[in-house]
């Protein structure tokens, strides 16, 4: 199977069993890029969200570039890490969730993959890959770790954190966790039509839970790099226990609208 990654900040990249090696391709007028790799007899595309030195923050990522990128390299499946701040103090920092559902309370973050007119209804009933979700609550049993094997995400833009109140309310309304990435993705993978799941690690409790001390994204990055080994792992396990053999309509759920071509350019690394 082809195997896309997408890396949270200080991700680290040593889960392949031959060493990686960073390629580029272009994607129209930008250039994509990530490390090309093998293991568990899949071949691995990984990429980091926020460039390989985190320079990038979560409002500026090229989310079309990253997702048209991998449509390019034709994935089966794909696997997001995402750092999230919990919104209850059940859910501790350094733990797992595999999410299930989303609620998008972005504004400005790019909302659709489409350009020029051209769009789809796309059903997100169901957000994430049936199938990924599966391999990766196996993937958290298996490396041990403390793990939600559903969880809903509250998407914002960022960079700012969120208030006391904002908290309070996303909350109220069923989220679990909160964090600046996600939605986007999620949203342009099934767009793509490709199939797509999240991995959240836990870095913080979002403001007003627990000691409610400020958040700093210095306590965030020390959680991060704690949580590194685990994360790493659980990926390593995934890449294990996933088949692809199982069916899921993941890449049905555009197709009334979609276009056959997706109207972007491109070259292959070897063209
Ligand atoms: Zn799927």
């Amino acid at each position: 199977m082809k195997i896309g990654i997408i890396g949270s900040t200080g991700m680290k990249i040593d889960l392949f069993t031959d060493r990686s090696q960073f390629e580029t391709m272009a994607v129209g007028e930008k250039t994509f890029r990530y490390y090309h790799g093998y293991a568990d007899d899949h071949e691995i595309f990984m990429t980091a969200r926020n460039q390989y030195n985190g320079s990038v923050p979560p409002h500026a990522v090229d989310y079309k570039l990253i997702m048209k990128g991998m449509k390019l390299l034709q994935l089966d499946a794909i696997v997001g890490t995402a750092v999230v701040g919990s919104l209850s103090l059940q859910i501790t920092p350094g733990s797992y969730l595999v999410l299930d559902q989303f609620l998008d309370f972005t504004k400005k973050t790019p909302h659709t993959v489409y350009d020029d007119g051209e769009f789809a209804f796309v059903d997100f009933s169901e957000p994430f890959c049936p199938v990924i979700r599966q391999s990766l609550i196996q993937a958290c049993e298996a490396a041990g770790v403390s793990f939600l094997p559903h969880g809903c995400y509250v998407g914002v833009d960022g960079p700012r954190y969120e208030t006391n109140a904002e908290v309070k309310m996303f909350a109220m309304l069923g989220g679990d966790v909160v964090g600046m990435t996600n939605v986007t993705e999620a949203i342009f993978a099934r767009e793509l039509g490709m199939c797509y799941a999240t991995l959240c690690v836990v870095s913080n409790y979002a403001a007003g839970i627990g000691s409610a001390k400020e958040i700093s994204r210095q306590d965030i990055f020390d959680q991060n790099i704690k949580s590194q080994d685990n994360t790493v792992e659980i990926l390593k396990r995934f890449l294990s226990v996933y088949t692809g053999n199982e069916p899921c309509d993941c890449r049905k759920k555009n197709s009334d609208m979609l276009k056959s071509d997706i109207t972007f350019n491109a070259q292959h690394p070897s063209d």
